[in-house]
């Protein structure tokens, strides 16, 4: 018999497969990377690097959360390059309809053990000067945080080979199977299991796999000192990263460490070019003027898109694929990879190495998908 080359081999070094060889190596596994481009070169590089908790779902709250908890812990690791912030977040209400959505929050965060502060307008202005007078309030959430994703993901990737793991970098995998992974070049790099941590690039790979690629635009601004302090989303933002088909924009305002301002969000379906598209560009500056007039003067210095890889019930998959034993899913993650992308490495390595998660990972496995279909 031919001896494995390794024990896992992870195609894809974004901040989730980053994190998954990170994890793994530490756990004493032998790793191979597989990375077709450079490291965080997909929507890593794209993201907005916002570290968050969400409550849309107690799954989503659990593995935020949890992942949350994870980066807190690397913090101090992690070297300046990767910019981590914890800047807070500020959900920001326009009405009094919102304004109840955030007292609703507040009730979930404080059940739940995440800090979290009602804002009245007058308040919600002395946080954040420069956003439009008139706004009701907003929900401020201190322990959220951002970072430099793609130094993060390299970091990653520094630690998995310090721990022993190969990187096989501009190398191509066409090919995926419980027993290893074909590349471009026609060579086998064989492994006792396989990971698909391809993000957008996923279903290339498993094919099947429902993951569709959301297109989203970002801008930043020059340096414009004590502009915004905290990262700032409108509570619309949590009704437009619901819809699925139609295309949408909202507030979201990031403060770099670097005093530039990052600028999102969109999401659009049904365009796969990586063009910049002008409309929606247009309609998310207007979004963000209306919400910060000050933004109106300033200029931007560079603008750029990315694809977020979208499961129908927005969660990520990890876990055992559906199709072939020994091949492991880590994809799915939407607009909250970089969130969860440590608590995804730890609950797959907990799958991998038969120890027991922290969080249940039920909602989380490939295998609920399937159900789903069977039951509808
Ligand atoms: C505009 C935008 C803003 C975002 N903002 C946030 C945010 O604020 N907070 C947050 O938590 N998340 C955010 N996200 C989501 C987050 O960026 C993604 O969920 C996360 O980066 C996904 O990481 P990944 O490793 O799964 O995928 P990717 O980073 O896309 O990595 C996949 C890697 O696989 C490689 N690959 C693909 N196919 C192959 C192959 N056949 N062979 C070898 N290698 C291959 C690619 O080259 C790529 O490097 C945002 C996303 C976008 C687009």
């Amino acid at each position: 018999m031919t001896p494995l080359n390794y024990d896992a081999v992870i195609v894809g070094a974004g901040i989730v497969g980053a994190a998954c060889a990170a994890e793994c190596a530490r756990a004493g596994m032998r790793v191979a990377v597989i990375e077709a481009g450079i490291i965080g070169g997909g929507a890593t590089a794209a993201g907005m690097g916002h570290i968050v908790v969400m409550d849309d779902s107690e799954a989503q709250f659990a593995l935020t959360r949890y992942s949350q908890i994870l980066w807190n812990e690397l913090a101090a690791e992690l070297p300046a390059d990767c910019e981590f912030e914890t800047c807070g977040t500020i959900w920001v209400a326009a009405d009094e309809e919102e304004m109840t959505e955030v007292r609703r929050k507040k009730i979930y965060f404080e059940e739940h053990g995440v800090a979290a502060e009602i804002l009245d307008a007058r308040a919600l202005a002395d946080a954040e000067p420069n956003l439009r007078p008139g706004l009701a309030g907003g929900l401020r959430v201190p322990g959220d945080s951002a970072i430099y994703p793609p130094c993060a993901a390299r970091f990653l990737i520094e630690q998995a080979r310090a721990r022993g793991a190969d990187l096989h970098q501009c190398r191509n995998a066409v090919e995926l199977s419980g027993r290893g992974v074909r590349l471009n070049d026609g060579s086998f790099i064989s492994a006792g299991l396989t990971v698909n941590a391809a993000g957008s690039w996923s279903p290339e790979l498993t094919p099947g796999l429902e993951v569709r690629k959301p297109k989203a635009n970002l801008i930043i601004t020059k340096r414009y000192p004590s502009l915004v302090r905290h990262q700032l989303v409108e509570l619309g933002y949590l009704k437009s990263a619901h819809v699925l088909t139609a295309d949408s924009v909202a507030f979201n305002v990031q403060p770099r460490r670097t005093q530039q301002a990052l600028i999102g969000s969109s999401r659009r379906y049904g365009s796969e070019d990586k063009q910049v598209d002008a409309l929606i560009l247009r309609r998310m500056v207007a979004r963000a003027c209306e919400y910060m007039p000050r933004l109106k003067p300033l200029s931007a210095i560079r603008t750029w898109t990315g694809f977020r890889a979208a499961t129908p019930d927005k969660l990520p998959l990890i876990g055992p694929s559906s199709g072939e034993t020994n091949v492991y899913l880590a994809t799915g993650h939407e607009g909250l990879g970089i969130t969860t992308s440590l608590a995804t490495a730890t609950l797959l390595a907990d799958q991998l190495l038969a120890r027991p998660p922290a969080i249940p990972v039920e909602p989380y496995l490939p295998a609920r998908a399937r159900q789903e279909s069977a039951h509808a």
